[in-house]
């Protein structure tokens, strides 16, 4: 009789879970026991958020941001991947909010032998899929309500925000950050007739790079005819007031006191831990929530798991920092990890070495007198980062390496390339429709 399986859980499926359950993927045919890798994601597509800021303001792409999942695991009945939400975990369980009876599992409860916490973080609102719609007869349609998390919801939450960003004649961008700088400079090239601000705390922008990219980042917003506020605050004072002009736009003020005005507000605070959106029809504003991780369903395991800024403690080999929890990693976003920006690739790597670590201890449990590899550690690489400058324009820096420019842009940001990755053939735009 065939043993139970033991489950390896993967929680969420982007950047880092999904690298996590390839390695598993690969390698779990090797492994003595009736393993199993299940992956629990609420999406029921891979979201390339990389490309939303995009494609919230440059209409017809939208559905090259959605990537249908692959099952890439050559040993039948060894992968399976749950499209629910994670409740909550216990040090063996988690617990979803359905049951899947069909795949052997007649309960929510999932039990587990070792686990990969990769749930990130949340996104900023003005690309928050998951968040409140930006338009009130979408929020108020049952009918698109409770497919959050599928394409089509997906690709009209995008489609909302290009039409609310090309109804606004001026717009005010609060936070210069790379997603700020991308929202400004693609709003700016895709209607060049709107006033665009960017109003931005620090005296440069992107601090962690060098001057050279603050300095081409500040001639392309010139290019574009962008305003840039730099080394001012927003008054949250301000903001309360809900203050208008005769214009109808919203006016809020810097903390130095300076009055600016704008149809639409995008207010991206990416450390904030608060989360308020309001938006309303007749005084157009759009406040954004900053990101947090998605660290709540650890906490219900335990909430001294969680360091100070939120994330998972984590050891240099990406376990939980608490010895009664070794068998659970947290990689990417969610996880805090030895000042790692939080990056794509710097969750794709984290993930890909917990899985390794996780194929490791499982060896060391089936073959117990053999000597068996260390863990691997954890290094961060040096910050990298590509910030898109309009439609035709970017940026690129890795650590102290000089900056690259490049001058011939792609409208959806080669998607094509995101999907070739998770193993699909694209031949034409057509084949990432559904
Ligand atoms: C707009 C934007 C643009 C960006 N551009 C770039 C870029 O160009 N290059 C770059 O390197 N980085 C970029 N980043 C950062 C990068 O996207 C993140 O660092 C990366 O997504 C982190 O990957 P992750 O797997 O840790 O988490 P996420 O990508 O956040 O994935 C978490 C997954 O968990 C799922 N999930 C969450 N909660 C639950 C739950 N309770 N139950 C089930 N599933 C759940 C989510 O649906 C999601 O699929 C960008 C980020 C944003 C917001």
């Amino acid at each position: 009789m065939q043993q139970p399986y033991k489950n390896i859980l993967v929680m969420g499926a982007a950047y880092g879970g999904q690298a996590a359950s390839k390695i598993l993927a690969e390698s779990i045919a090797k492994l003595k026991g009736n393993w199993r890798i299940v992956v629990v994601e609420r999406n029921t597509h891979f979201n390339h958020v990389y490309a939303f800021p995009r494609f919230s303001v440059l209409p017809g792409h939208e559905y090259k941001a959605f990537v249908r999942y692959l099952d890439y695991c050559k040993k039948p009945g060894a992968f399976l991947q749950l499209n629910a939400q994670i409740l909550s975990l216990a040090s063996h369980t988690a617990t979803l909010d359905r049951a899947f009876p069909e795949h052997g599992i007649p309960t929510p409860q999932l039990k587990f032998e070792y686990a990969i916490y990769a749930l990130g973080g949340s996104l900023p609102s003005p690309v928050n899929v998951w968040g409140p719609r930006l338009d009130a007869k979408l929020r108020a349609d049952p009918a698109t309500a409770d497919i959050v998390g599928s394409k089509p919801s997906g690709c009209s939450w995008l489609q909302t925000a290009q039409s609310v960003i090309a109804a606004a004649p001026t717009i005010l961008v609060v936070g210069g950050g790379a997603l700020g700088i991308q929202l400004a400079t693609d709003t700016a090239a895709v209607h060049p007739g709107k006033k665009v601000t960017l109003l931005h705390s620090r005296g440069r922008l992107m601090p962690r790079f060098s001057q050279e990219m603050h300095d081409e980042i500040m001639r392309q917003m010139a290019h574009h005819n962008i305003n840039v506020i730099l080394s001012e605050r927003l008054d949250m004072q301000s903001v309360a007031e809900k203050k208008t002009n005769k214009a109808g736009q919203r006016v809020v003020r810097t903390v130095l006191g300076r009055e600016l005005a704008a149809d639409l507000l995008v207010r991206l605070l990416f450390s904030s831990l608060s989360a308020a959106l309001t938006y309303s029809r007749s005084s157009p504003q759009l406040l954004c929530t900053g990101q947090k991780p998605n660290t709540e369903v650890l906490a219900t395991l335990d909430p001294s798991l969680l360091a100070e800024n939120g994330r998972a403690r984590i050891t240099r080999t990406l376990q939980l920092d608490a010895p009664a929890h070794e068998h659970i990693f947290a990689v990417g976003d969610c996880a805090d990890a030895f000042n790692a920006l939080c990056a794509g690739h710097n969750a794709y790597y984290q993930a890909q070495l917990a899985a390794r670590n996780i194929l490791r201890l499982i060896e060391r449990e089936e073959d117990p007198d053999t000597e068996h590899e260390a863990l691997e550690l954890y290094e961060p690489l040096p910050p990298a980062i590509k910030v898109s400058l309009g439609l035709d324009r970017g940026v690129m820096q890795t650590g102290n390496e000089p900056l690259v420019i490049s001058d011939h842009g792609h409208d959806d940001l080669q998607c094509k390339l995101m999907w070739e990755f998770h193993g699909h053939t694209i031949k034409s735009d057509d084949d990432m429709r559904e």
